[in-house]
């Protein structure tokens, strides 16, 4: 869906390298900051992401940006505003990725943008306490049934990565387990691969990462209660799973891992880095009514700025330095910026108002499937809170509800996904660049976004089936 070249607004908090035309020229030529526009600003997408890819790995900061499971080149970004992004070429899409789960509100959303403004004016890092971090800890314990105390650090990598040092140091033992398919960040000793329903002991599951990292990684599978033993420090678990597109627990999952831990004495981590504050005021925690002894957190609470939180009872958070001998520490952590940002959204939404996403998301998954289904493609959605899971098969194939990252896979297989994917690209619908990732409507989708959302993908459908060899 173009949009005809419209300029950015002054302060827009798109993000891109071009929300402001004379930062980006200065920024993509090397010149001089000037009042002039440079002429040599590439146009397209095609071509900035040509540029970037001759000075950025791949092209992107993060892979699955790159477009790399869906083929094809990524649009770039210079702006958001609520529920859309503009690319450079002026076409406006509606977004679900926003920022994978980062952006509740919606993009640029004025509250935000002001309190990140009013930050900045004062000073962006000090490396000193600030009010802001206290704030924003005091927001997260106060909304987390459990949660005494938080230490803010700036990605939910290091959050999950830090989460696993302390239980490691609290309880002096070395094994943790996690799930397949749950994405922890890419610290080493989680980045352990697995095959599905298969228990698997120390698999790096990237170039890079020892066998020594995850010699000490179990990696079983999701929604089954593994059996335990008194090597274990800790269990990691997304509770609702949001990184093999969405795997709600099944019943009793939780409160079974929450009874096998406390058999032996390791300490359960729920890592709410999206769920946390996204399924409502006190996310898998409150929805789920199972309390761990560890969180993790990330994406909303930063308001679309870099910042996780780990936290626990106080018992636990204790053996962190300076009070303990868990070493972890941060530049930014706590960044001035980013706390103004979370603390403005948390402050700005109610249970209602999630309740009232939650149903308007649950609409949307039923609409969305019997529209894709209906245009000819098999499709299978399902919702967790605002949490949109779509998994997409062949004409007359209808997936079944994931269980399980294997489920996921088997329809990713198929290129349906890839297929969807750019036929809604191509009506101005973006969903993630790739099978494996949530839909995200927030507090800016309407019902008539939504629904606009629902006829595209109709039409997407439609034109993929009969496509279909
Ligand atoms: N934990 C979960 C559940 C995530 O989904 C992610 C990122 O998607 C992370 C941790 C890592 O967070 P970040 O990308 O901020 O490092």
């Amino acid at each position: 869906m173009a949009e005809g070249g419209s300029a950015p607004p002054p302060g827009s908090a798109g993000g891109g390298p071009a929300t402001n035309q004379a930062a980006t020229n200065q920024a993509a030529t090397n010149q001089p900051a000037t009042n002039q526009p440079a002429t040599n600003q590439p146009a397209t997408n095609e071509e900035w992401f040509a540029r970037a890819q001759a000075v950025i790995p791949g092209g992107v900061d993060s892979p699955v940006r790159s477009f790399a499971s869906v083929g094809g080149t990524p649009f770039t970004v210079v702006r958001g505003e609520g529920p859309y992004v503009f690319d450079v070429e002026g076409n406006r899409y509606l977004d679900f990725v926003q920022s994978y789960g980062a952006i509740l509100l919606g993009h640029a959303h004025p509250v935000v943008t002001e309190a990140i403004a009013t930050a900045a004016a004062r000073g962006t890092t000090f490396g000193m306490p600030t009010p802001g971090e206290v704030l924003l800890a005091e927001d997260i314990c106060a909304r987390v049934p459990g949660c005494e105390r938080v230490r803010l650090v700036s990605s939910g990598t290091e959050a999950a990565m830090s989460v696993l040092r302390l239980a490691r140091g609290v309880t002096g033992r070395d094994r943790v387990v996690k799930f397949d398919g749950c994405y922890h960040g890419h610290a080493d000793a989680l980045l352990a691969g697995g095959g599905s329903g298969v228990a698997m002991l120390g698999r790096p599951g990237s170039a890079g990462v020892t066998r020594a990292s995850v010699a000490d990684t179990l990696v079983v599978e999701y929604n089954a209660v593994p059996e335990l033993d008194d090597s274990v420090a800790a269990v990691i678990v997304e509770p609702v799973a949001a990184n093999m597109n969405l795997v709600a627990p099944a019943p009793g999952f939780l409160e079974g891992l929450r009874a096998a831990c406390d058999r032996v004495g390791a300490l359960l981590i729920f890592d709410e880095v999206i769920t946390g504050f996204r399924l409502g005021v006190g996310g898998a925690t409150a929805m789920s009514g199972v309390t761990p002894d560890l969180w993790c957190f990330g994406k909303v609470i930063g308001g679309g700025l870099p910042v996780g939180a780990f936290g626990g009872r106080a018992e636990l958070t204790d053996a962190l330095a300076p009070t303990g001998p868990v070493y972890q520490a941060g530049t930014l952590s706590g960044n001035p910026l980013a706390t103004a940002a979370g603390h403005a959204v948390l402050g700005l939404v109610t249970e209602v108002e999630y309740r009232d996403l939650s149903d308007r998301a649950a609409r949307f998954a039923t609409a969305l499937e019997a529209a894709i289904t209906e245009g000819g493609l098999g499709a299978r959605t399902s919702s967790v809170g605002p949490l949109v899971g779509l998994v997409v098969g062949p004409p007359g194939v209808r997936p079944p509800v994931p269980r399980g990252i294997a489920d996921v896979r088997e329809a990713a297989g198929s290129g349906a996904y890839s297929k969807l994917f750019h036929a809604l690209i191509a009506r101005g619908v973006a969903l993630a660049p790739g099978p494996y990732e949530v839909l995200f409507p927030g507090f800016s989708h309407d019902d008539g976004h939504l629904g606009e959302a629902v006829s595209a993908a109709g039409e997407a459908a439609r034109e993929v089936a009969a496509r279909w060899a």
